[in-house]
């Protein structure tokens, strides 16, 4: 199947006065169409750059060094601003993980997505708010002509997601770009958004790239994952295999931090912290952490390799026979 985006090699940094902050280096991933695509990494690994550098919403101090993002065919970064406003009011849309500071804190929640619906479709006033009353019933809220009528801060946080979303979706978009959604909600409602957007990515076909710190969340939603780790893909996997196979030590680092009712031992914390991206060293960004580093790590940075159908690495060790006197890594199990 092809691709619906292809990253390829996106850099990005931030210029600041103590000099740049590589804040993506050399990413690699892509999306098909209709599949839920997590990407995963502890905080400030990249990944609201990576969403925010799709859609082109980077402003300076960020400059984007090189990569290649081709969507439908076309590389976002060379498009012209007037077709990427295009892109973004109507190809790709994007959740935030504050939604009630992403909505209009002075308006009615239900003319803010009729002035969305009229906006993309050319629809008549009447038109607009019969259908953004259906995009709401469609987002799992009840009572929508008094949930319409109401500002966001009448409404829960749920709620101000569910609004978004609808938002999102109204220009029934190819690709919903989703941050962290859930941050903030409690865990049953953080449960149900996650459920809604399953549900309309299946209704829409839309395929959706949900960023998550979270495995969990990956564990029950996603199809395909990249892992990040300090501005680097690490491993991009099918989900089965990233759980049961996890090919680089920081996945198995970041599988073996989440907390589970069914392990006998207490969680591990990740060792030592997000390098800093301010001139990080050359090679892996995981060296400093990593329990299986090896001398070339420091200095080199590895390869994506692929070990399989849709499993590749960055990762000296992932890729060399274990070395005589080595300790052996075992798996995750
Ligand atoms: P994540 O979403 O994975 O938590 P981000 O994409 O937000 O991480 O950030 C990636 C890196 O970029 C972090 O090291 C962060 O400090 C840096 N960064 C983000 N915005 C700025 C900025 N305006 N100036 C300098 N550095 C920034
Ligand atoms: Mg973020």
């Amino acid at each position: 199947m092809s691709d619906l985006l292809r990253i390829e090699n996106l850099t990005v940094h931030f210029d600041t006065d103590d000099g740049a902050v590589e804040a993506v280096d050399g990413a690699s991933f892509s999306i098909r169409p209709g599949e839920i695509f997590g990407l995963v990494g502890e905080s400030g690994s990249g990944k609201s750059v990576t969403a925010l550098t799709i859609l082109r919403l980077l402003r300076p101090p960020a400059r984007i060094v090189s990569g290649r993002i081709a969507f439908e065919g076309r590389d976002l970064l060379a498009l012209a601003a007037a077709d990427m406003r295009h892109v973004r009011g109507a190809r790709i849309s994007m959740v935030f993980q504050s939604p009630r500071t992403s909505l209009n804190p002075v308006l009615p929640v239900g003319a803010q997505l009729e002035r969305v619906i009229r906006l993309h479709a050319g629809a008549s006033a009447r038109e607009a708010r019969e259908r953004a009353l259906a995009m709401l019933r469609e987002c799992g809220i009840s009572e929508v002509e008094r949930r319409a009528a109401q500002y966001p801060h009448q409404l829960s946080g749920g709620m101000c997601q569910r609004v978004m979303i609808a938002m999102a979706l109204a220009t029934s978009p190819r690709l919903l770009l989703a941050d962290e959604p859930t941050t903030g909600l409690d865990v049953s409602i953080a449960a149900q958004i996650l459920d809604l957007l399953r549900d309309l990515g299946h209704r829409t076909g839309a395929s959706i790239l949900l960023i998550t710190h979270d495995l969990g969340v990956v564990a029950g939603l996603c199809d395909r994952v990249a892992v990040m780790h300090a501005g680097q893909i690490v491993e991009t996997a099918d989900v089965r295999r990233l759980f049961h196979a996890p090919a680089h030590p920081y996945t198995r680092a970041l599988l073996r931090s989440v907390p589970r009712v069914d392990r006998e031992f207490a969680m591990e914390p990740i060792p030592g912290a997000v390098p800093s991206l301010l001139a990080p060293p050359p090679g892996c960004r995981f060296a400093s952490r990593c329990p299986v580093v090896m001398p070339e790590c420091r200095i080199e940075r590895p390869a994506v390799t692929l070990l399989e159908v849709d499993h590749t690495v960055s990762c000296f060790a992932a890729v060399t026979p274990v070395r005589a006197g080595a300790p052996a890594e075992g798996g995750d199990g």
